[in-house]
């Protein structure tokens, strides 16, 4: 909040000017007001008289006029028509007249209708007003004050301060996220631009900088946007919940209902615009319960966000306490649970800045997740490939894999197959454990004497196949004394045969040519007496 000094600076620049009401009888005339023959009301709250036209006076003031400029500030009500009286000591009478149209011409920034006090000799001693057509929803007069011109320069000054202010933070956010949404194209980011946009907008018609920029219209149709554009940033706040969370926070019920709220606070907000002028009352209540629901479902999501462990609660919480608050006060006031107040009239604004800079924040959280939970899925799906590329037992490629990568690779190419000898019978004396342990052993021999960019792989069973160019080949025997030199479990003595051959492998029925060749020359290795390798050169020899 504001410090004190700043408040006297805002809206409520000036002295502060009681008045007292009472609504307008049949046959009452202003004569009648100022001859105090009107009973008037100053203690009971002004909105329990509900619309219509009423009296006000203030009470006994002694203003002197006669060497300053004064101006006469109220808050800017729904209202059709205000009359208004200056009584001098002297008895002269000085009367302005506005309809809603000529507020607006007179209202500075904070929504604050200003008059300007004729110049006279003789001192202020009252003021009257007749104010016809109030909707009196937020009372019949609020924040009187009488103020010097100085007063109400410097309250422009400020009000336009804290409106750039504001106007600048949600320019300046709704671009950068615009943008950012351009990129990356969450759905929650757009309803954030959208709820920034309807703020500003909202902004505009609540300061009465629209009234500056439009001074030709209706200020009863300013405050009907202003409505408008609240219940929709509202509607707009409640979409951006809706998108920012998981979707397994709205699973059930709880989803419909806030869609049924965001539809509600649109609707209102539409529903102001075009019929607040024949339904005021009705449609202020409409608007006062659709807050509370607004404000009522919020809590719920945050609860149903804390049990289904969405890791954005503590953000969401953080950036919806002001606003939540503020609103709760307001609907507090709009029901007349908590007197009328320019502060609380206006400290919608505060809280949706606050808002829009934590939401924005919560925004930059989120995409961090979001972009770390990608590099995980990024990394698992590589291991994922990785794993659907390899042999389990052996961790060398598998057969899929193998051919994958060995078809297709340029030049000429040296293929090796390995058939372990007597496999079945190291299984029965080793068993199937030992077995596999043997197949292990076999694998790192191979992979220790493949040169850096060759492919080695299982093939099946106890076949593997090692694929290397043909400048760097692979020496079958070296291959064969490193197996025999290499302990195997139970110190058993594993031997194996291979069958080598070279040729190109570009296409597929290179690989069935070499494959076929290899397949021979390790056959013939069995056949001679296996622990052997047999080497066909080139593929004229198979001929
Ligand atoms: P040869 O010297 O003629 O190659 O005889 P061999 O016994 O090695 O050949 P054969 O192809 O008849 O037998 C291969 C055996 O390998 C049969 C099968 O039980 C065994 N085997 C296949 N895959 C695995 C495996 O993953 N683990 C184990 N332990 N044994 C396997
Ligand atoms: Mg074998
Ligand atoms: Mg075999």
């Amino acid at each position: 909040m504001l410090p004190g000094a700043a408040r006297a600076q805002a809206g409520l620049t000036g002295q502060p000017v009681s008045v007292c009401v009472a609504p307008v009888q049949p046959g009452e005339r202003f004569a009648d007001l100022i001859a105090g023959r009107i009973d008037l009301d100053c203690e009971q709250r002004q909105t329990r008289y509900g619309s219509g036209d009423f009296w006000a006076a203030s009470g006994a003031l002694s203003l002197d006029l006669s060497h300053r400029q004064m101006l006469l500030r109220t808050a800017s009500l729904w209202q059709q028509r205000v009359t208004i009286g200056i009584v001098h000591a002297d008895g002269r009478i000085d009367w302005l007249r506005a309809d809603a149209r000529d507020l607006t011409r007179r209202i500075q920034l904070g929504a604050i209708v200003e008059f300007a006090l004729p110049s006279a000799s003789a001192p202020v001693t009252r003021i009257v007003w007749r104010i016809d057509g109030a909707a009196n929803r937020r009372g019949i007069l609020n924040g009187v004050h009488v103020a010097s011109e100085r007063e109400s320069d410097r309250s422009n000054l400020y009000m336009g301060m804290i409106y750039a202010a504001f106007a600048g933070l949600s320019i300046a956010l709704l671009i950068f996220n615009f943008a950012l949404w351009r990129a990356l194209k969450h759905p929650f980011q757009l309803a954030y631009c959208l709820m920034l946009g309807l703020l500003l907008a909202y902004a505009l018609s609540s300061s009465g900088l629209l009234a500056w920029a439009v001074p030709s219209i209706d200020n009863n149709n300013r405050l009907r946007i202003n409505y408008m554009m609240l219940a929709a940033s509202a509607g707009a706040a409640l979409l951006f919940a809706r998108t920012y969370f998981e979707a397994r926070v709205f699973e059930g019920g709880l989803g419909r209902i806030v869609d049924a709220v965001i539809t509600a606070m649109f609707a209102v907000g539409i529903g102001v615009a075009l019929f607040a002028g024949r339904w005021m009352i009705e449609l202020d209540l409409l608007f006062s319960i659709t807050c509370g629901s607004l404000i009522a479902v919020i809590p719920a999501i945050v609860w149903r966000a804390f049990a289904r462990r969405s890791r954005f609660i503590w953000m969401f919480a953080l950036a919806w306490t002001t606003p939540v608050v503020v609103a709760a006060l307001r609907i507090a006031q709009a029901i007349n649970l908590v007197p009328w107040s320019f502060w609380l009239d206006n400290s919608t604004l505060i809280a949706m800045a606050v808002e829009a800079l934590l939401s924005s924040l919560a925004i930059a959280y989120r995409i961090r997740l979001l972009s770390a939970e990608r590099d995980r899925a990024v990394e698992q799906a590589a291991v994922d490939r990785l794993l659907a590329a390899t042999d389990p037992l052996t961790s060398l490629l598998n057969r899929r894999a193998f051919l994958g990568q060995a078809i297709g690779r340029p030049g000429r190419q040296q293929l090796i197959l390995l058939d372990i000898d007597h496999f079945k019978l190291v299984n029965e004396t080793l068993g199937h454990d030992g077995g596999d342990e043997v197949l292990r052993v076999v694998a790192r021999v191979l992979r220790q004497t493949a040169p850096a960019g060759a492919l080695v792989a299982r093939l099946g069973g106890e076949e593997f196949a090692l694929v290397a160019d043909a400048a760097a080949p692979v020496d079958p025997g070296v291959l064969l004394g490193r197996l025999r030199a290499t302990r195997m479990p139970f110190d058993y003595a594993v031997t194996a045969s291979i069958g080598a051959c070279f040729g190109p492998l570009g296409s597929e029925p290179d690989w069935k040519r070499l494959y076929q060749i290899a397949d021979r020359a390790l056959f013939d290795a069995k056949a001679s007496g296996r622990d052997r390798a047999r080497i066909i050169e080139g593929l004229a020899a198979v001929a």
